[in-house]
C-alpha cells in the first residue's frame, strides 16, 4: 500500500508539473484509490446491514466554488467521477441513491459488472470485522501551477452501517472543502465530523486569523470532544501542507516543489 501511495503521489506530481488542474489531479488520485481495493472506498468497501455496498464521494473546485457529490450510490466503479459529473452536468450539488446511479448510467460512467467478485476487503480489515465500527476514507487535495486549489473525498463509510446511512464525506463543508485559500479533505467518524461543523470550520478559522495547523487541531479536538476521532489533509494557496490526525494512524502522502514524495501511516 505504501508503494501504491508513493507511485500515485509521484504520478500526480508529474501531472501538476505538466500543467494539469488541481481539479483533474484530485479526481485522478481518488479514482485510482477507489479502483485499487486497498482502502475503504470504491472496490475496498464492506456491505451495509442490508447486505449491499453503498458509497459516498464529493469533489470541490476552489477557483469556481463548484462542487458535486453522490451519496449512498451503488454499482459504480468511481463514485468521485460521478460526483464530478454532478458538478459539471447538473444544476445540483448532490445526487443520492437510485437517482445517482441512473445519472451515472446516463453519463456512461463505468459500472461494476459483478459486485460479488468485484468488492474486496481493504488492507488491514478481516471478514469477522466487517460488522464492527471500522471505517476509512480516501481523499486528495492539490494546488496547481495557476494557483487553483481542489479537494476530493470518497468512502465506503462505516462498516456495519444501516442501509441509507450517509456520513460526512459527500457533504460539502463537512468532508470536503476548497476555496481560494485552502483545499481540505477529512476522514474519521462521520457523525462526529458533521456535528463538529465539518472542515469548512477550518477555512473560516483561518480567515479569522488562525494558522492552518491550529485551525485543523481545533476542528479535530472538537471531533474528539464529541466522541469521535479523525484526520485532515489540507493545502493552502501558499503551498503549506497540513496532515494531522487524532486517530491511531492515517495513511498519507505528500509532495511539493520543494520536497520529495513522503509516505507515512503513524507519527514520524
Ligand atoms: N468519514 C467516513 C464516514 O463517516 C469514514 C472514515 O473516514 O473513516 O463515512
Amino acid at each position: 500500500m505504501e508503494k501504491h501511495l508513493h507511485e500515485l503521489t509521484a504520478e500526480c506530481e508529474s501531472r501538476l508539473k505538466a500543467g494539469a488542474s488541481a481539479l483533474d489531479v484530485v479526481e485522478h488520485a481518488v479514482a485510482d484509490m477507489e479502483r485499487s481495493g486497498l482502502y475503504v472506498a470504491g472496490r475496498g468497501s464492506a456491505p451495509n446491514t442490508a447486505g449491499y455496498i453503498e458509497l459516498d464521494a464529493s469533489i470541490m473546485d476552489g477557483p469556481t466554488r463548484n462542487a458535486g457529490a453522490v451519496a449512498a450510490i451503488t454499482g459504480v466503479v468511481n463514485p468521485v467521477s460521478v460526483a464530478r459529473r454532478v458538478m459539471e452536468e447538473t444544476p445540483h450539488v448532490m445526487l443520492a441513491g437510485k437517482g445517482a446511479l441512473a445519472f451515472a448510467r446516463e453519463q456512461g460512467l463505468e459500472e461494476v459488472a459483478d459486485p460479488d467478485s468485484y468488492y474486496v476487503l481493504p488492507v488491514g480489515v478481516y471478514e469477522d470485522e466487517i460488522y464492527e465500527q471500522k471505517h476509512g476514507t480516501v481523499g486528495a487535495v492539490a494546488l496547481d501551477q495557476s494557483g487553483g486549489l481542489a479537494a476530493a473525498t470518497s468512502t465506503g463509510g462505516i462498516f456495519g452501517k444501516l442501509e441509507g446511512r450517509i456520513g460526512d464525506t459527500p457533504l460539502i463543508g463537512a468532508g470536503t472543502w476548497a476555496d481560494d485559500d485552502i483545499a481540505i479533505s477529512c476522514t474519521g467518524m462521520g457523525e462526529d465530523i458533521i456535528r463538529a461543523g465539518g472542515v469548512v470550520t477550518i477555512a473560516y478559522m483561518i480567515k479569522a486569523g488562525a494558522t492552518p495547523a491550529a485551525a485543523v487541531d481545533d476542528m479535530l479536538a472538537e471531533v474528539k470532544r464529541l466522541g469521535g476521532d479523525g484526520g485532515v489533509i489540507a493545502v493552502t494557496r501558499d503551498s503549506e501542507i497540513v496532515m494531522t490526525y487524532n486517530s491511531q494512524g492515517m495513511k498519507r502522502a505528500a509532495v511539493s516543489s520543494g520536497k520529495p514524495v513522503t509516505v507515512a501511516t503513524f507519527k514520524d
